[in-house]
């Protein structure tokens, strides 16, 4: 294998990892999750007199927040056009107030806290060859809410394409650098952090939570749902909020340091960016995003990307995030006391988004006022997105849990992958290059869905919400938070 099969963050190592929690604890405010929304979290709430704890199931920064592309922009497909088609044109203006305020949180923290993180201000494109309107829509509306913007038909790499735009004030840097700092800030400023720490109950009793995991139980006056995906269907529902995006990235040496990151804004996306280590420069490239329950060949869509420009990956890995109904976030309170909050739904946007999110949920806990509250209630009132995208994403599951169910299409699955049925449950076995063999139930715990082997990061994913599972069966990502290991007895 020539490439490495992680993603390109993933080399920045943590100095130090936390303990796991060892004993029953008490706390104000418990953060589950430690990926940009959670560590953000807790940063804002470092000299407030609470005390805070976050917890991840894994090391911090290892989720969905290590496989981004990593850009800062508010220039996001058509996301404005869509925010004002469900919710009117003063809400796309509030969105885009909020992700241009997150740009300056976080440059803000970068430049206070004097953190490397390698940020980079770059022009942000947005580009078409066939969706030449939906384009001219995004501008026409940009401009009406005063943004400074050019139009173009050529990527400064020299790419040229029908139509298109950009904007100059955005910027892209390495997400890990910048939360392993905010880690350290965080544990330097008393806020408790445990690693390889996963919660698997949450219960409710005379105003406080009890969140039980592994290795002991915390009680809480504030539960923060920073979690990406939860385990759990109630409260809130999000399966049917919500579809998942899937989409495949690979990172290659050029030559030069290109100063713009840009995205199409037709379907199957293609998104770019560049990276400067201390020695190398890297294009980022990432093709083929769709909802995962639909495209089912991973195999196909890694070759795809592979052949992309002729280049050979150094690095190649996938990612997923979750798209809600009426394009805009879930954060904030999902319950009726408002001691339960949420963040999540970034519609791949959540550098931007998962920012911002720390400073409203830690304002909603301090009781102090934020302008975005409102916008992203996760309780907010029925809408067209909500009406017109729920039997997409009932739809979609249950489509993908049929297709996967009764026919197991060979040509998505590697030769070294075979099923079997075992005492009458269904298995998937994998067998590696030394001839071992992986046995694993072939079934989400979360929705039952059958899952699909990515031969390139080997781990079985599955399509309906996003859980995976390494090759032996260990929950990685939710929201499943049970393994799948076969058990011969
Ligand atoms: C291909 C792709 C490219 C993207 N590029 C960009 C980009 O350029 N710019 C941008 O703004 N956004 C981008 N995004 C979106 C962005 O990466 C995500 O929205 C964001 O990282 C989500 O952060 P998070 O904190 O919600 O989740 P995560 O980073 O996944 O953090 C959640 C954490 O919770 C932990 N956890 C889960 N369950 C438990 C449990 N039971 N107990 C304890 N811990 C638990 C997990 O281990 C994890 O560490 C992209 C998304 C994709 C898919």
């Amino acid at each position: 294998m020539k490439y490495k099969n992680i993603s390109i963050w993933s080399d920045a190592k943590q100095e130090n990892v936390c303990e796991n929690l060892s004993s029953n604890i008490d706390v104000d405010v418990l953060i589950i999750g430690g990926g940009i929304t959670g560590l953000s979290t807790a940063y804002h709430l470092i000299n407030s007199n609470l005390k805070v704890c976050l917890v991840d199931k894994n090391e911090i920064a290892s989720g969905v927040t290590c496989r981004t592309t990593g850009k800062l922009t508010y220039l996001q497909e058509n996301i404005l056009s869509k925010v004002a088609k469900y919710h009117g044109i003063s809400k796309a203006k509030d969105y885009l107030d909020s992700q241009i305020d997150a740009i300056n949180l976080v440059k803000a923290i970068i430049t206070k806290e004097n953190i490397s993180c390698d940020l980079q201000e770059v022009s942000s494109y947005i580009f078409s060859n066939d969706k030449v309107n939906k384009i001219k829509k995004e501008m026409d509306l940009l401009n009406k809410l005063n943004v400074k913007l050019e139009p173009a038909t050529t990527l400064p790499n020299g790419k040229c394409f029908n139509y298109g735009f950009f904007v100059k004030d955005t910027y892209v840097f390495h997400p890990i650098k910048y939360l392993h700092a905010i880690k350290n800030i965080c544990l330097n400023n008393n806020i408790n952090i445990y690693e390889n720490t996963k919660v698997i109950s949450i219960n409710y009793e005379n105003s406080i939570y009890e969140c039980v995991t592994e290795t002991g139980t915390i009680k809480a006056k504030y539960v923060v749902l920073a979690m990406h995906y939860p385990y759990f269907l109630f409260p809130f529902l999000l399966p049917l909020k919500t579809t998942i995006e899937k989409s495949y990235i690979k990172a290659y040496e050029v030559s030069c340091d290109n100063k713009f990151s840009a995205i199409t804004i037709s379907k199957p996306t293609i998104s770019m960016r560049f990276h400067q280590t201390k020695d190398k420069c890297y294009q980022l490239y990432l093709n083929n995003s769709h909802n995962s329950c639909v495209k089912f060949n991973d195999k196909e869509c890694f070759k795809d990307l592979t052949n992309v420009n002729n280049q050979e990956p150094e690095y190649l890995w996938s990612n997923k995030d979750i798209i809600t109904n009426d394009a805009l976030p879930f954060i904030g309170p999902i319950d009726d006391t408002n001691t339960l909050l949420i963040g999540t739904g970034y519609n791949t946007w959540g550098m931007t988004n998962g920012s911002i999110a720390g400073k409203i949920l830690s304002d909603i806990i301090l009781n102090k006022e934020n302008k975005y509250v409102k916008l992203f209630s996760p309780k907010r009132s029925l809408n067209l997105g909500k009406i017109i995208n729920l039997p997409v994403s009932i739809g979609s599951s249950a489509c993908a849990i049929v297709k996967t169910k009764i026919h197991k299409n060979k040509e998505w699955y590697p030769d070294n992958v075979r099923f079997e049925t075992r005492k009458g449950k269904n298995i998937a076995i994998y067998t590696d290059e030394n001839k071992k063999e992986h046995i694993v139930y072939n079934i989400c715990p979360h929705l039952k869905c059958s899952l699909l082997f990515n031969d390139v990061e080997k781990t079985w994913d599955c399509p309906c919400h996003g859980s995976r599972f390494d090759i032996d069966g260990n929950t990685i990502e939710g929201p499943s938070n049970y393994n799948i290991t076969y058990k011969d007895n």
